[in-house]
């Protein structure tokens, strides 16, 4: 039996569109993880930013989190979203270790992966993810093949699920054997209709295509 790529997939900030979104991929049974920022859920969503001039978007609720992600894997995007090189080096380990906590807390889970805010990674930041007891950190860099990664800490997945060569870097990780095709963004990216029909056609395809299967990216870097 030949082996099947599989298709990671991990989605930004915990925004209420996610709602949406999780209800789609379970439709097409997809694995995803979801990168929070533990310290910026309050009881209520919270106030709401412009994407674009197009929509607002608001964090979930912190009661709404356990719900909304049933069933998916949760990583670290620090506590409160900041610029890794716009911060003391003290208070982005603070960011890191209490960010990890307290998702630990809340999803009762533990949390193996980390994304960085803005994808800023410079060494000293890297070095306090991996000390940290993550078992990888993403990036925005792009890199097809994506895996197996020179440095977990640096993780480059294959693309942003809206790069017009969604499809031709999928098939160049098909055709070179990788073990898997990794694709990021952000639900509140979603702003049409059009745009969740566009995205839905993505699952389905992917979801009937023989040669690749669903899977997760802890799974693939324990
Ligand atoms: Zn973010």
């Amino acid at each position: 039996m030949k082996n099947r790529i599989k298709i990671v997939q991990c989605w930004d900030d915990g925004v209420e569109d996610d709602i949406r979104l999780c209800e789609l991929l379970r439709s097409y049974g997809a694995q995803a993880t979801f990168n929070l920022n533990a310290g910026l859920h309050d009881s209520s969503p919270g106030s709401p930013w412009q994407f674009r001039g197009m929509k607002e978007v608001r964090r979930l609720a912190i009661k709404e989190l356990v719900k909304t992600y049933e069933g998916f894997e949760i990583a670290n995007h620090t506590l409160t979203h900041p610029s890794a090189d716009k911060i003391t080096a003290n208070e982005w380990k603070r960011e890191v270790v209490e960010g990890r906590e307290r998702l630990e807390d809340l999803f009762n889970c533990k949390v193996v992966g980390f994304a960085y805010p803005f994808g800023h990674c410079p060494p000293h930041a890297v070095e306090i993810v991996r000390e940290t007891g993550h078992l990888y950190a993403r990036t925005l860099a792009n890199a097809t093949p994506s895996f197996p990664p020179t440095d977990p800490m640096v993780l480059a997945p294959d693309c942003h699920f809206l790069n017009p060569r969604f499809w031709e870097l999928y098939e160049k990780a098909k055709f070179v054997g990788a073990p898997a095709f990794y694709f990021w963004g952000h639900s509140y990216e979603l702003c049409s209709e059009a745009d969740w029909k566009s995205f839905e056609q993505k699952l389905s395809r992917i979801h009937s295509d023989t040669d690749v299967e669903w899977g997760s990216l802890s799974a693939l870097l324990e």
